[in-house]
């Protein structure tokens, strides 16, 4: 070895030595933070206070993004991070509550050892500080036998997965024995590929792994055609078996910690059809346990409704009308009767709780079985969804009793069209809020989406991301198919420039927004993007509007250049009436014989929309206005006539944007706009309550009365 490449040695090794010094003092912060995390425990226990606070578990999260954008670390990164500690200080708190810290558990579990049943199972131990002798067995079945029998106190068992769905059978171990549930865990799926040799996966002729693990890597095994998938009884078990044949054209999917257990070579990681794949157990016992009612609960039960019309409804309507909010429904056959069916149903509640008690005794009658699985501490819960924020102003000032005196009743009868009903406002009198990752766009918030055009290049749509959302942007747009006039202009950069605009989504963590021109486009950008626009060139494109209607993604339809109110609400009527109600609509200005700016942008659309339709309306001032002095006044006054927020073009040199650069504004324009966004009262957000009222009298009954809850 020559001198230089020791020295490198030697520098490597200093470097990381010092990581490792960071890496344990981390590990010492975080059981500081859990001391800390004990003593509020203490201080709770004397009190009525929740463990679980919604509002101050989101400002944690704020200000630690905060401090990361500051700092230049990943604001998603440390985002991941406190979720799992702020996880991890429930679940220490609640066996704080539940006095069952420490303590010896014989735990059974499905698979061998580096299953994620394992994985899942010492997670759930650890954070109630219990030591856990654990058992795997060969199938559900045997494991919950275990328990039922006595050779185990627990058994914890994967009830369902966020890419392949519900387990069936341990849903039928559930309704078969007296098994109750006491807790739940996650676990997030990080499946990979791994084999003895490092050889290409085409020359590969076997894949082994749980049913589970090949179905949730359906798309990757879908590409590898010469390979046979084999399901086998346990993911980690997989990877023993290839080990132990030493056969180079097998391999196996599971985790990455198996893979290095059996000493295999990674060939390919992170392959589940979706990243974001999270498997729930369940924490099974032969009893169900009592839980203090200041632990946020889930309650589970199995539910056989009577044998009349309306009977399931009328049972989620005592849940919903008593302030249960329900997270699972899932109906399973019932066994020896065909075509009738059981349902199992999880819901937000307590069953040590009086008005949780009041429910259940209720459900009992309209029934025809209930059996109540049990009362335990929720670690899923949906995370809550915002109102769009604006970054506070220096000085507040409030008109906003101003520009509510001066909103004026609908007429008495209003005007009803033919083309449309479901996107009518007598169809509904709320308005339609539409969630858009963790931010809400309708009601009462005001959202601002903002990019370029044309996403160009990896460093132009990050740092354009950055940019708006250090300056409070809630969404990331940024055009990849691009509808131009000329055929010989910049067309857009594709899928691959969709690649780009998701890591840049991913970096800041902003959803995004990109525009989809043809059917055949739909459902591969449904699977990337959190909305997918219409532009004003196909706000007529019948199939396409057809084909978004069948997806599950929100849809912001766009003006057409030349179209009525009337026609854009007719247009929405189609996604609606094909079963997708997510559209925002956005007015992008019109054609008239005005020639000063590129269209003219009609704002008196945002009073007519929501008067007519309960569909969330923003405003693009850029397109509607063509040049960018124009679009910081009119974007004031979108907010002051009562839009639900805005779409911006900002370029970070607006002057070599390879589409509309004479809209697209610069970095300190658009800080100047959103700097005084705030100060500019937001439009009558609420009704007038007569002409509520006339609307509730025009709506059938049964919305009126929904409309009372
Ligand atoms: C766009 O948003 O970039 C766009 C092409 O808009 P429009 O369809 O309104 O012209
Ligand atoms: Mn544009």
């Amino acid at each position: 070895m020559d001198g230089q490449s020791l020295n490198e040695q030697a520098e490597i090794s200093d470097l990381r030595g010092s990581l490792d010094e960071l890496d344990s003092a981390i590990v010492r912060l975080i059981a500081q933070r859990r001391e800390v995390i004990a003593a509020v425990a203490k201080a709770k226990e004397r009190g009525s206070a929740t463990i679980q606070d919604a509002e101050r578990e989101r400002h944690i999260i704020e200000s630690v993004q905060a401090q990361a954008t500051e700092l230049g670390v990943s604001p998603s990164l440390v985002r991941r991070i406190f979720r799992e500690l702020l996880n991890d200080s429930i679940a220490l708190q609640t066996s704080h509550l539940t006095g069952d810290a420490g303590g010896r558990m014989r735990v059974a579990f499905q698979g061998v050892t580096h299953a994620y049943s394992y994985a899942a199972s010492q997670k759930y131990l650890n954070g109630y500080g219990i030591e856990g002798d654990l058992t795997g067995y060969r199938t559900f079945r045997q494991a919950a036998a275990a328990l039922l029998s006595g050779d185990a106190d627990l058994a914890i068992l994967p009830i369902e997965n966020t890419t392949a769905g519900s387990i069936n059978e341990v849903y039928a171990l559930l309704r078969e024995h007296d098994l109750f549930i006491v807790g739940e865990e996650t676990w997030k799926v990080e499946h990979c590929l791994a084999a003895v040799a490092d050889i290409p996966p085409s020359g590969l002729s076997k894949i082994l792994s749980h049913p589970q693990g090949l179905e949730q890597c359906a798309q990757f095994l879908a590409a590898l055609p010469n390979a046979t998938a084999v399901p086998s009884f346990d993911t980690a078990g997989a990877m023993q078996s290839v080990a132990e044949s030493g056969d180079p054209s097998i391999a196996a999917i599971g985790s990455l910690e198996a893979a290095a257990e059996y000493g295999l070579v990674v060939l390919c990681r992170n392959i589940s059809d979706s990243s974001d794949n999270y498997t729930r157990f369940v924490v099974l016992c032969r009893s169900a346990t009592p839980v203090d009612l200041r632990i946020p609960c889930k309650t589970s039960l199995i539910l056989v409704t009577r044998h009349e019309e309306g009977a399931l409804l009328r049972c989620l309507e005592i849940l919903a009308g008593s302030g249960h909010s329900m997270t699972k429904l899932e109906s399973r056959p019932r066994p020896g009767m065909p075509w009738e069916y059981l349902f199992f149903v999880d819901f937000e509640g307590n069953a040590a709780d009086p008005r949780t008690v009041a429910a259940l005794d209720e459900l009992r009658s309209a029934a025809l079985y209930i059996k109540v699985l049990g009362s335990y501490p929720a670690k899923v819960l949906r995370e809550p969804a915002r109102a769009g924020e604006l970054p506070v102003p220096p000085e507040s000032e409030s008109a906003v009793e101003m520009l509510e005196a001066v909103a004026a009743a609908p007429p008495a009868a209003p005007r009803r069209s033919s083309h449309y009903k479901l996107v009518d406002r007598t169809a509904r009198q709320n308005d339609t809020v539409v969630r858009v990752g963790d931010v809400l766009v309708g009601g009462d918030g005001f959202v601002v989406m903002a990019g370029p055009c044309s996403v160009e290049s990896e460093d132009q749509i990050i740092s354009t991301a950055r940019l708006v959302r250090d300056h409070g942007a809630h969404v990331l747009r940024g055009g990849v198919f691009k509808p131009r006039t000329s055929p010989y202009s910049f067309q857009g950069l594709g899928w691959p420039g969709l690649d780009l605009l998701v890591k840049a989504g991913r970096e800041t963590g902003l959803p995004i927004v990109t525009e989809v021109m043809a059917t055949g486009q739909v459902h591969r950008m449904a699977e990337a993007a959190d909305i997918l626009q219409v532009g004003a060139r196909n706000m007529q494109n019948f199939d396409l509007l057809r084909e978004l209607g069948k997806v599950d993604r929100p849809v912001l339809l766009k003006r057409g250049l030349s179209s009525t109110i009337e026609e854009w609400l007719a247009a929405a009527e189609y996604v609606v009436a094909h079963g997708n109600q997510q559209v925002i609509l956005c007015e992008r200005g019109i054609r008239t014989f005005e020639s000063a700016t590129r269209n003219t942008l009609d704002l008196s659309a945002i009073a007519v929309v929501r008067e007519r339709s309960h569909l969330p309306i923003i405003i693009d001032p850029s397109h509607g206005t063509g040049f960018r002095s124009y679009v910081a006044p009119m974007a004031w006054a979108a907010r002051a006539a009562g839009a639900h927020g805005l779409l911006i073009e900002v370029h970070p040199t607006p002057e070599q944007a390879l589409s509309d650069a004479d809209q697209s504004l610069s970095p300190a324009e658009f800080a100047h706009l959103m700097h005084h966004l705030a100060k500019v009262p937001q439009g009558p957000v609420r009704r007038p309550a007569a002409a509520a009222d006339q609307r509730a009298e025009a709506m059938p009954a049964s919305a009126r009365l929904a409309a009372h809850h």
